[in-house]
């Protein structure tokens, strides 16, 4: 029973001076300043009103006082709400409704350099494992987002085990390139990194030539297939860059088994897969010692439970652990519907699992793409389709993109359309959606395919559109 701020503190450096962040500009942040901007930001909030159990929302760009207020929200007991810095003011607007936090910041740096007039706490509020320490919020399929909600003990159980299987020491140097409004780059890395008391070369996106230069100094790197893509598309990503290097790890979306093979080859490497979700943070794992293979996302990880349900080979993955959420945010319903009798979280992905455990996911239950490590809900975009002149109907999947994984794809009935519409019909999505929700192509059809029920199979857009980013 302890906060997970001070679970993750315990595994700083003893020598606080040593760096958490290296920058690219050649500067470095030490612990010691982690912590003390954690303990200022902290006591303001305590300062401000925000008591444990408040909610605490950040929507900012990515930075090292970005991490110091999830640190300082930690610490004050109270639960961090990040937002994707790309959602629109509406769909912020529906987050603050639902979420009601009591602080929202949208500028990080002005906020840390705020708190130095506050006194700083330095003791950690006190919070035991079933206390919320964040909200997480995943887009649903209806087109309301759920707030996941995850706990210390949910966090501080799946950090530890990440740190023990991936066996992270004080001597690594992790690769951070991930966005941290997501539980990958916020939980997945940033605590098997605290947990090590490892410094973190700190990039505030992906960039290529960024990422080879911090591979000399790195030993571990976190990243969605769109990483690896981009490394292999670039012809100075050669065997002497990941010579430093001990581990490369991937996940967020499937990773494409020619990925794999063609970084093996070229960096004499093997990634190591996993699979995850903002309800579990990490589910399984390929191992460190045994055999990575291309196409399986390994083994549950250790306490965690998982079966197939339907009871057929394949069926939709369910879990129980205790990296498991307890609960969608003020949604009972919803919660009730994706927990089984016995206590299994119904992922909503479908797989198999060999008799010795080993995992494989073969799709998505639902219609969920992943672009660019990115999700993206379709019923999310046809909503703003149909709401534009002359639009009768839309249909939205993804198709394969070399470059995101899947690329979003709007197939739409109306009248009248011609040359430039497409073009304006884009403008207009990007209007209101995150840019990486956007469709990138829009295909304009006369009737879409359906089955007797009158609903759009999906499937056979799929297939009709899969070649439509290759080409070219
Ligand atoms: P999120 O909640 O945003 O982290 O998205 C979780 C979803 O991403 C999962 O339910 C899976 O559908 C997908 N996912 C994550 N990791 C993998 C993986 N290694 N292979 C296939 N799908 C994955």
């Amino acid at each position: 029973m302890a906060n997970l701020y001070d679970i993750l503190a315990g595994g700083f450096p003893v020598d606080r001076t040593k760096p958490a962040f290296l920058l690219i500009d050649g500067s470095a942040i030490s612990y010691a300043e982690l912590e003390a901007g954690a303990a200022q930001i902290a006591g303001h909030l305590v300062a401000s009103g925000v008591a444990p159990g408040d909610r605490v929302g950040l929507q900012a760009e990515k930075s090292v006082e970005a991490v110091m207020i999830y640190l300082g929200v930690l610490k004050a007991g109270a639960v961090f709400l990040p937002l994707n810095s790309a959602y629109t003011r509406a769909e912020v607007d529906y987050f603050i409704g639902d979420a009601a936090p009591r602080v929202f910041v949208t500028d990080a740096q002005a906020f840390r350099a705020e708190a130095d007039a506050a006194d700083p706490l330095l003791k950690t509020a006190e919070r035991a494992d079933h206390h919320l320490a964040s909200l997480i919020y995943t887009s649903g399929t209806t087109g309301r987002s759920k707030g996941a909600m995850l706990s210390h003990g949910n966090l501080a159980a799946n950090a530890r085990a990440l740190h023990e299987v991936w066996g992270f020491t004080p001597d690594d140097v992790l690769l951070h390139a991930l966005p941290i409004f997501h539980v990958h780059g916020l939980f997945v890395a940033l605590h098997c990194a605290f947990l090590s008391g490892a410094p973190m070369v700190w990039l505030t996106k992906f960039d290529d030539a960024q990422v080879m230069a911090g591979l000399a100094r790195s030993t571990v790197m976190m990243g969605v297939p769109t990483f690896y893509t981009r490394l292999l598309a670039n012809p100075n990503f050669t065997r002497e860059k990941a010579a430093h290097m001990r581990l490369f790890i991937c996940g967020s979306a499937p990773l494409l088994e020619s990925t794999f093979a063609e970084f093996e080859e070229r960096a004499g490497m093997r990634i190591l897969e996993r699979y995850g979700m903002s309800e579990a943070v990490i589910i399984t794992s390929n191992p460190l010692g045994g055999a990575r293979i291309a196409g399986s996302v390994g083994y549950p990880l250790p306490g965690v439970e998982l079966r197939i349900g339907g009871g057929d080979d394949t069926g939709v993955i369910e879990i129980r652990g205790p990296s498991v959420f307890s609960a969608y945010w003020r949604m009972p319903e919803k919660t009730a519907e994706e927990f089984t009798a016995d206590g299994f979280f119904i992922t909503g992905d479908v797989g198999r699992q060999d008799p010795d455990g080993r995992v494989w996911i073969s799709g998505r239950a639902k219609d969920l793409i992943i672009s660019g490590g990115y999700n993206v809900y379709p019923k999310e975009i046809e909503l703003v389709l149909d709401a534009l002149p002359g639009v009768t109907e839309s249909a939205v999947i993804g198709a394969p993109h070399p470059d995101f994984g899947e690329g979003v794809v709007a197939v739409v009935i109306g009248a009248g359309f011609g040359p430039g519409d497409e073009a304006a019909m884009i403008a207009a999505c990007r209007r209101q959606l995150a840019a990486y929700k956007a469709p990138k192509r829009i295909i304009f059809v006369d009737d879409l395919p359906r089955n007797a029920m009158g609903k759009v199979r999906k499937n056979l857009l799929r297939d009709r559109y899969t070649d439509l980013f290759k080409a070219g």
